[in-house]
């Protein structure tokens, strides 16, 4: 089996990758080892991602927004805080000329848009389930093994592979690129519950001792949240009653939304920065968490990937499959937006960890001028809306033919 282009990896990014590419006209492999609608699929479970503008963009040019706008929740108003200080910051949409910051949407539904999308797609082959097990890197093509549910072989060969295979990328390790790992100690517990007020479109980001607890507006006048706890303590929050968790996490967010009540199912996720030593090796690219996983308190890490998705599609409608440029530009090209956001979402976590009183006093002249400097807001809107820096087509919204 001959491809121009196989995919490692069939999760939120990988798929939009598939998508992304359908107008190249290219002959394409998408293979993922876990089938779609299974409970343990890692990607598409129940958490609720926040989508920046520039992923907007990407999806409209994509022709799938409408799709999952109409199941997504506009953010038009972020609120920080940082516990036992007074005061808060914020962020506005109006007051950045947008309509939305964002908007959220549970991972489940993505997923179904986009399998639905990918079924039309043609020249796509979706391999599912089946797992990529080993790897032959040669200078004019690379051949995948692939395992399939029930236990049959084959090989796939290809001009170009794509490692999307998430933060544990075992085809990273077989292309030879290195990995730096470091635990954060935490883990993010995520679920949904009903709060007294409604979030009125707007998502609230507390630091407290544990850890940044998000607040995301969801349907139903329900709130997503993503608390993110000392994982030597996550255990016994884990094994909390409802009753008893609700007392907990209102302990920590406090009452500006009023009681909390009826708590849905909650999951945890340890949390890991991690970070890829080289995006590409022999005919070999890295995409979304098998480059860089980042800590969700700044909900970057999927729009981050799709920024690489988009950048990838460019440089292959620019430069061709065969071509070593097509590689080193990517390399390049991702560079700044990866140390850029790696950097930010580390720092904004170790800055709220720290109890010294130095770091909390410089804390709190960062919230300060983050209210009071003309312009320091909307720099950090543009950051968080994806939009800062050289974006190709598909973050711009143009569509790539
Ligand atoms: C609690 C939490 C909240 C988050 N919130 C946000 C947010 O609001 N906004 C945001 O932008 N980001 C957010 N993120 C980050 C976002 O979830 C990730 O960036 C995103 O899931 C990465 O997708 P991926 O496709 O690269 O990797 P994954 O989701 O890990 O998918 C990898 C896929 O590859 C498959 N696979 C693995 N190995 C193989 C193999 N050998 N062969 C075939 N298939 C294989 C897996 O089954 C999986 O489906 C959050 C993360 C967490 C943990």
């Amino acid at each position: 089996m001959n491809y121009d282009v196989v995919i490692a990896g069939g999760g939120m990014i990988g798929s939009s990758l598939a998508l992304a590419l359908a107008p190249l006209s290219l002959r394409v492999a998408m293979v993922e080892s876990v089938p779609r609608a299974a409970p343990l699929q890692p990607s598409f479970d129940d958490r609720s991602t926040a989508l920046s503008r520039s992923t907007q963009r990407m999806y409209e040019a994509m022709h799938v927004w409408d799709d999952i706008v109409a199941a997504a929740t506009p953010v038009r108003r972020i609120h920080v805080s940082d516990q036992g200080r007074f005061g808060f910051s914020h962020i506005d949409a109006a007051e950045q000329g947008v309509e939305a910051l964002g908007y959220i949407v549970t991972n489940r539904v993505l997923g179904v848009t986009l399998q639905e999308a990918l079924d039309t797609v043609p020249g796509l082959d979706v391999i599912c389930p089946a797992r990529i097990s080993s790897a032959r890197f040669g200078p004019h093509d690379v051949t995948v093994n692939l395992q399939e549910a029930d236990g049959a072989q084959r090989a796939l060969t290809t001009r170009l592979l794509v490692a999307a295979d998430g933060a544990r990328s075992s085809l990273r390790a077989m292309a030879g690129i290195g990995v730096k790992h470091t635990d954060y100690g935490q883990l993010a517990i995520v679920g949904n519950l009903l709060p007294e007020k409604a979030l009125e479109n707007c998502a609230y980001e507390r630091f407290t001792s544990q850890g940044p607890l998000v607040l995301l507006p969801v349907t139903d006048g329900r709130a997503g949240f993503v608390w993110n706890v000392a994982a030597t303590d996550a255990e016994r929050i884990l094994a909390l009653d409802d009753n008893a968790f609700l007392a907990e996490l209102q302990a920590a967010f406090g009452y500006r939304l009023g009681e909390f009540s009826r708590v849905g199912t909650r999951a945890g996720y340890p949390l890991l920065l991690s970070k890829a030593m080289r995006l590409t090796a022999t005919r070999t690219v890295l995409v979304g968490n098998a480059a860089h996983g980042l800590h969700p308190v700044a909900a970057q890490g999927f729009n981050l990937g799709l920024r690489d998705v988009a950048t990838l599609c460019d440089c292959i409608a620019d430069y061709g499959l065969d071509d070593s440029e097509m590689l080193s530009r990517y390399a390049a090209w991702r560079k700044s937006d990866q140390s850029r956001l790696v950097g930010f979402t580390d720092g904004l976590v170790r800055l709220f960890a720290s109890n010294s009183r130095p770091v909390r006093a410089t804390r709190d002249l960062g919230m300060l001028a983050f209210d009071l400097v003309p312009g320091v807001r909307s720099l950090f809107a543009r950051h968080t809306m994806g939009l800062a820096g050289r974006l190709p087509r598909l973050s711009r919204g143009v569509p790539l033919a």
